[in-house]
């Protein structure tokens, strides 16, 4: 391949903004769509397949702790899902790289339903750190972990490596175990309206058209399919010095030996750093792979492609395009060249498309730049993330984030959630995403029980059922005190 027929790269280095050093690939020129007129649509009847209190369409990270998050507070759950499993980009995607749960010091900040199911996950479905591990500043332990996505700044985390089919089998077990009604192959077409407010929302399946009637609907498509077609404000600007816009398809190889490529990356720089240079020139799109679970399976989570977007149906087409020929030409590349592939093969190409970014709710309240140096807890804190690096405190991720500023009967979670672009580097990562899911299910629960509307639920009440779940919060009750203790003493 000759420089010119190389796609546009810009190469991205690790800074205290943000979580990955990478290459970014710029977009091939686009074909103009035909204007061909429309066509009518007649109104029609639709049947109702079921009433519930909580509709959670989507079942990624997000929807999956939300929709056991509610049923565990007694509420009566449905989740829509339009493939045939649970686990959204964390499985189907491929993306079984869990970013970071502990904070810099060390501390398990990412908890409820994510521990929930790390309990539960067999041992050798999960490869990471051991908990003595996690914050450890040892010179060695660190070396290691950093060739396997578990060190970062020289410390190490709990980041670990997961198996997808594990993590779709149980989070499918334990939402049917809270009494979940599972909708698979299903796919949410348009919210029902009621006096402007969400009342649930119609889906196609190989059934055709029916609709679900909720009074809390949760938007856990990633995308806001659901909040968009209600008619809710929303951003979509994004950062160009983070991968957080990119997309790709990722893929698995399996026969790989990672203990040889990894002493290979790590015992000879100078010829790691031509092999990178000689698969850039070779395949263009080119990219470095990750650990998995075992080490005879490699993850590709790019090469990652910019200026698509996830809601143009010829953009969706066209990365996957690109991204299934890079996936053989990678496989030839580093069969011939890379220690440790000689017998890799094309083991799966992601089900799910990876989408990192498409719309972002405007909230009540944002998780935001400009707050990551407080370290303080917002009055509506639902969660605690860890900051992209030790430069910063924990963050505090309020409740605002997750209401939309107008449109009533609808909670959103996951990727799509209020925060700036900034915020969106690492609000839209699996364990944040389990976050956002987790405090909008006991929401929307609490909302139903009382039959309000979920952006009126009682902030005291909302986090003491979060903390009785086992998450990580700092409550304003505890906040309120502290400062009047403070006071009285002063
Ligand atoms: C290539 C790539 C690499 C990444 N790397 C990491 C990483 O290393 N670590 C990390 O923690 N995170 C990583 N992320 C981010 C993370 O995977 C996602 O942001 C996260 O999974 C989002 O969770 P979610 O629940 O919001 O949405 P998703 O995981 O996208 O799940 C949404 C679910 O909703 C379903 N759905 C969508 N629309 C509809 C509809 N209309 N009707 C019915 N169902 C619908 C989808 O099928 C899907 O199952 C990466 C993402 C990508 C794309």
């Amino acid at each position: 391949m000759t420089d010119k027929q190389l796609p546009a790269m810009q190469r991205l280095t690790r800074t205290d903004e943000r979580i990955l050093q990478s290459d970014i690939f710029e977009r091939d020129a686009k074909e103009p769509r035909q204007d061909l007129g429309t066509v009518h649509e007649p109104g029609r009847d639709v049947t109702v397949y079921r009433d519930c209190d909580v509709l959670v369409v989507g079942g990624g990270p997000s929807g999956c702790a939300a929709a056991a998050a509610a049923a565990r507070e007694g509420a009566d759950v449905v989740l829509l899902e339009r493939y045939n499993h649970l686990g959204g980009l964390s499985t189907g995607g491929l993306v079984i790289w869990i970013d970071r749960m502990t904070d810099w010091e060390g501390k398990l900040v990412i908890r409820g339903f994510a521990e929930e199911l790390f309990d539960r996950l067999p041992a050798d479905a999960v490869a990471g750190p051991a908990p003595e591990d996690w914050g450890s500043q040892d010179k060695d332990k660190a070396h290691h972990w950093s060739f396997r996505t578990a060190a970062y700044h020289g410390i190490v985390t709990w980041s670990p490596t997961i198996d997808p089919e594990r993590l779709k089998l149980l989070s499918q077990e334990l939402l049917i175990e809270r009494g979940v009604k599972l909708v698979y192959h299903s796919w949410a077409a348009m919210p029902l309206m009621e006096n402007g407010k969400v009342a649930g929302a119609t889906f196609e399946s190989k059934e055709g058209r029916m609709a679900i009637r909720a009074k809390v609907v949760i938007d856990a498509t990633g995308d806001g399919d659901l909040f968009a077609r209600a008619g809710a404000a929303y951003v979509n600007d994004i950062e160009e010095a983070d991968v957080h816009h990119c997309m790709n398809t990722a893929w698995l190889f399996g026969g790989v030996d990672m203990a040889r490529w990894i002493a290979f990356r790590s015992g000879q720089p100078e010829e790691f750093t031509a092999f990178m240079a000689g698969g850039r020139e070779t395949c263009g799109l080119f990219e470095r792979p990750f650990v998995s679970w075992r080490d005879d399976i490699a993850l590709f989570m790019g090469p990652r492609q910019s200026g698509y977007s996830a809601l143009d149906v010829d953009d969706l087409t066209a990365v996957e395009v690109r991204s299934h020929r890079a996936m053989a030409a990678h496989l030839e590349y580093y069969r011939a060249h890379a220690p440790g592939f000689e017998n890799a093969y094309m083991m799966l190409s992601a089900p799910q498309i990876g989408v990192r970014h498409a719309r972002r709710l405007k909230g009540v309240d944002a998780v935001l730049r400009s707050r990551w140096s407080e370290g303080t807890a917002l009055p509506d804190e639902v969660a605690v993330t860890p900051a992209v690096s030790p430069k910063f405190p924990n963050i505090s991720i309020p409740y605002g984030a997750l209401v939309p500023e107008k449109l009533d009967g609808l909670l959103a979670v996951g990727r799509h959630i209020s925060c700036d672009r900034n915020s969106h580097g690492f609000m839209r990562e699996i364990p944040q995403c389990w976050l956002t899911g987790q405090a909008a299910g006991v929401a929307a629960a609490i909302a139903v029980k009382h039959g309000i509307e979920a952006r009126n639920v009682d902030i005291d009440e909302l986090q003491q059922a979060l903390l009785a779940q086992g998450a990580y919060l700092r409550p304003r009750k505890e906040a309120v005190a502290a400062a009047a203790k403070e006071q009285a003493c002063a």
